[in-house]
């Protein structure tokens, strides 16, 4: 620990802000510019533009019809009702996905389907309900309609040389759709982030394993995993790390070589505690940015940057380990996923009632678990999930949580606070 870090009356390091320690990593990784490569629309769900796309065409390409019906000149239906029909004579067919022939004419029509290009001469569709069959060539109109009814104008969906979408994007199934219509069959996009994941600990044996008794199973490491995972990261198994000096630094290393991130946990206890930070500033580059902050529960977490790769020195604790997760590993993932930063993440949120009075220490920020139950009138109630703050289990339990701020000594029955959910 360096000698000039801020301490309290008692000497202990003092805890840095959840914000505080927010922004730092912010900054620290805005200096890292995520790599991109080139991929075909056909597998690129999932990830995220790293190009700006701008149409190189007009969406329809054509004015089309968007009902099955008459292409008609709009004028030639004014006035036209059930008792003062207009009469259309049918002059031609307009075929699918073929230009039409010859143009529609004063008092004619083409018979025309839904996709099908309107033919030029008339500027609006009457649908086939509002029309009575008089003999194979002459309907009766019965309804009026304006230029342009039933009608997608050329390049009204997307225009030729408009945005269609943008860096950082996250290409989901309805883009793929957009892309595919204006001809774009390869887009540049990020490559997924790389996460190396190892758990320490003389007393954690696998999770596929029987612990010897005095043994726990890994709950970390496949957590983690899946929650990378979760993230579009492309995860590398480093195993677990018995603690010895030199093994762990040497893990930590090769992790860190392959990796845009690498998460250890465990080894929050001081003397281990002590080796995870002692590993960071070896690796260097700069070294550690934050070593403790004010957030219960998550205290310990350490947040380093070596060279080009984000290390986290994750707290054992299980719960503990996936609330640093949530607020600090996150938006790492985000960043080097090439999802557009800083910006606020987009967390889905539910307004809700506390369903009783909670305590809060003053000077750090509280996670709280909860589970949401819907009221018949009002808000959704907000009740803490009980249990010991380790046991991974009330994680396991909780919809979502939500914060009491640093500068808040608890909260009353029935405030209301703004739920964060966990998906
Ligand atoms: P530590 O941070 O190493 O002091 O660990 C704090 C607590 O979390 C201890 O009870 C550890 O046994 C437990 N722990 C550490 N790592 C893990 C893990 N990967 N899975 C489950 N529990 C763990
Ligand atoms: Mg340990």
């Amino acid at each position: 620990m360096k000698n000039n870090e801020p301490k309290d009356m008692l000497g202990r390091v003092k805890l840095t802000p959840v914000q505080e320690a927010k922004s730092t990593l912010l900054q620290a990784l805005s200096t890292i510019r995520p790599s991109s490569h080139s991929c075909s629309l056909a597998e690129s769900a999932g990830r995220i533009l790293a190009q700006d796309i701008l149409s190189p065409e007009d969406l329809p390409p054509n004015s089309r019809s968007t009902m099955d019906g008459f292409a008609i000149r709009a004028e030639d239906s004014f006035g036209a009702t059930n008792s003062m029909p207009a009469y259309l004579e049918i002059d031609g067919k307009v075929k699918m996905g073929v230009m039409p022939q010859g143009n529609v004419g004063k008092s004619k029509c083409f018979h025309i389907a839904t996709g099908g290009i309107i033919p030029d001469g008339s500027d609006a569709v009457m649908m086939f309900e509002h029309t009575i069959p008089i003999d194979e060539r002459m309907i009766e109109v019965v309804k009026s309609v304006g230029s342009g009814a039933n009608v997608i104008q050329c390049g009204e969906d997307i225009q030729k040389g408009s945005p269609a979408l943008s860096r950082g994007h996250l290409l989901r199934p309805q883009d793929l759709g957009l892309l595919a219509g204006i001809g774009i069959a390869e887009v540049e996009v990020f490559v997924k982030p790389r996460v190396g994941i190892l758990s320490t600990g003389d007393e954690i044996v696998h999770w596929e394993d029987s612990p010897p008794s005095g043994k726990i199973r890994d709950i970390n490491g496949i957590m983690l995993t899946a929650a990378c995972k979760k993230l579009g990261a492309e995860v590398t198994d480093y195993g677990i790390v018995t603690d010895n000096e030199d093994l762990f630094l040497t893990t930590v290393r090769r992790a860190a070589a392959g990796n845009d991130v690498v998460l250890f946990s465990g080894g929050s206890s001081v003397g281990m505690r002590d080796l995870g930070e002692k590993v960071i500033e070896k690796l260097g580059n700069p070294g550690i940015i934050v070593h403790g902050v004010a957030l219960k529960p998550g205290k310990p977490v350490l947040i380093g940057l070596c060279h080009k790769t984000a290390v986290f020195g994750l707290p054992g604790h299980p719960v503990s380990a996936m609330v640093c997760f949530e607020i600090f590993v996150h938006s790492t993932i985000k960043h080097f996923a090439g999802l557009r930063l800083p910006e606020p993440e987009f967390q889905p949120t539910v307004r809700a009632k506390l369903d009783r009075n909670l305590n809060s220490a003053a000077g750090r920020l509280d996670l709280i678990r909860v589970q949401l139950q819907k009221q018949k009138n009002g808000l959704p109630t907000a009740t803490p999930v009980q249990g010991r703050s380790g046991a991974i289990s009330t994680l396991a339990r909780a919809q979502g949580y939500f914060f009491i701020s640093e500068t808040s000594q608890g909260l009353n029955k029935n405030t209301e606070v703004e739920v964060h959910l966990l998906t």
